[in-house]
């Protein structure tokens, strides 16, 4: 038997199959480059026609194998050519979109028996389906949700059935036995997905990624240990499969240097500008998911007026909705964008001092690699938890201010003008500034090639799967 080291260098092949979301297929691209610049790895990425641009523009110049399966044709519900929750007119068609899925898998397999043979598959969470495709071929599969240590552990500890059928009203503080300093509440638990009656369609799905995750060999997180010790030790304590961290998954590829686009896109030249005036801006976005009304899109706007602070906003919003001449009275300081942007380029910026964000999980890691505190604007998902995460746990950022005071909810201009100060010029958001830079150098200490915790937890694994094969 060799040593360890040797095994690296052993040819691999890998089989990623990321969920149809930008947010899901993201955090994968980037794991394929991680996996990539490894010696002796081969790669094939599953996905379909409609995201084939996508995953082929972020894997250009790579030996990795790009394979598209046709999204299922006639699904009740899913207007046709949909094949990306981004595209749906509603997150409340999740489910059927999700459960579609599976007519995917006699092609997966068909196509797995012509390909070389397989030493692992990352496969999302919600693909549940194909860990019995892993199974059926003989190679391990680990689940992929694109979520934090923090949010599994809460969410584990506080339990499914407390959080269907507990005492507590919705609003009310639940203390998390295992982490006594947490207290969440109803509502921080996977807004706005709700089932029409308890243990509905969404409640079968759940549990039957959940049973097919546990099942799995192992679990790929996109964070890193030194960021959330407490809970990834928790998981795999007391939890299974086992969670590899392998993160943050947006430092995987090769260094940036300044401006990838010729010519600068008009935004970036915005913030340099900005940059030679010596002024600050606040970077605003809500992710790719994210549905606002136009009732508090007038607020948002309002309220980044009256803050008087600079800032760069990318939203899918027409200039109507976001109240009359709106753009034009705040062009000295405000630039709206409605073209998709590089946003790690964009937080990179020297300029950017700050990020009112929903707490999409991707974004508040960019976020911490950037060194850019948070305002905290929770609005699906696990995003409550994350902004959770963010203001008690690991102190970089704020939350904004809700009417009601809830994790979620409506957002006077008063509350974000009052906050976004608070973020940019304040004492906490100095202090968070502060804290962000730190996490930000250990973010690029974990993914030090052969050096860092994430780099050697992916060596580790790699190992592990190359010696139980042989
Ligand atoms: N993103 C981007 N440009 C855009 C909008 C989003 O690059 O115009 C990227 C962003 O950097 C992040 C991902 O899309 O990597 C969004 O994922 P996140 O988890 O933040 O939120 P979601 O969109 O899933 O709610």
């Amino acid at each position: 038997m060799g040593s360890v080291a040797s095994h690296h260098h052993q040819s691999i092949h890998v089989v990623l199959f990321p969920y149809m979301s930008k947010g899901h297929i993201i955090p994968i691209l980037h794991f394929a480059q991680l996996l990539l610049r490894r010696p002796g790895t081969n790669v094939t990425l599953f996905t379909t026609p409609a995201n084939r641009p996508l995953v082929e523009k972020s894997l250009p110049n790579t030996t990795a194998c790009i394979v598209d399966i046709p999204f299922p044709e006639f699904v009740p519900e899913i207007p046709a050519g949909v094949e990306s929750t981004d595209k749906l007119p509603s997150m409340s068609l999740f489910v059927p979109f999700t459960r579609a899925t599976k007519l995917m898998q006699p092609e997966f397999e068909r196509l797995l028996e012509i390909l070389p043979p397989v030493s692992f598959m990352v496969s999302d969470g919600f693909l549940w389906w194909t860990l019995e495709s892993a199974t059926k071929f003989g190679f391990p599969r680990f689940a992929f949700y694109g979520m934090n240590n923090y949010a599994m552990a809460v969410s584990r500890s506080v339990g499914i059935n407390r959080l269907l059928s507990g005492p507590e009203s919705d609003d009310e503080l639940i203390t998390v036995s295992e982490f006594p300093w947490i207290k969440v509440t109803r509502k921080d638990f996977n807004p706005p997905f709700t089932d029409p009656e308890p243990k509905g369609p969404l409640f079968e799905l759940t549990m039957e990624q959940a049973v097919s995750a546990s099942n799995s060999y192992g679990m790929i997180v996109n964070s890193f240990y030194e960021l959330e010790p407490v809970f990834v030790d928790f998981w795999n304590r007391e939890a299974k499969p086992k969670a590899w961290c392998v993160g943050p998954l947006c430092l995987a590829g090769p260094p940036k240097t300044e401006s990838q686009t010729h010519p600068k896109p008009a935004w970036i030249q915005w913030l340099d500008k900005k940059l030679d005036q010596g002024s600050s801006v606040l970077y605003v976005a809500f992710g790719s998911q994210a549905e606002i009304s136009s009732e508090q899109l007038k607020e948002i706007a309002d309220g980044l007026e009256e803050s008087k602070v600079n800032f760069l906003w990318v939203t899918r919003n027409k200039e109507s909705e976001l109240g009359d001449g709106f753009e034009e009275r705040v062009k000295e300081r405000g630039i709206v964008v409605r073209d998709w942007v590089d946003q790690k380029e964009i937080l990179m910026h020297k300029s950017i001092q700050g990020f009112l964000s929903h707490c999409g999980w991707n974004s508040v890691l960019e976020s911490i690699c950037a060194g850019v505190p948070i305002l905290a604007w929770p609005m699906l998902a696990e995003q409550p938890l994350n902004a959770r995460m963010i203001v008690e746990e690991i102190k970089v950022g704020l939350r904004v201010e809700t009417c009601d005071g809830s994790v979620r909810g409506f957002v006077k201009w008063q509350g974000l003008q009052k906050t976004v100060k608070e973020l940019m010029e304040g004492e906490t958001g100095m202090e968070a500034r502060k804290k962000v830079k730190e996490l930000s150098e250990m973010a690029k200490n974990a993914m030090e090639e052969n050096e860092g915790s994430s780099w050697r937890s992916l060596d580790m694994l790699i190992s592990e799967i190359t010696c139980k094969v042989e």
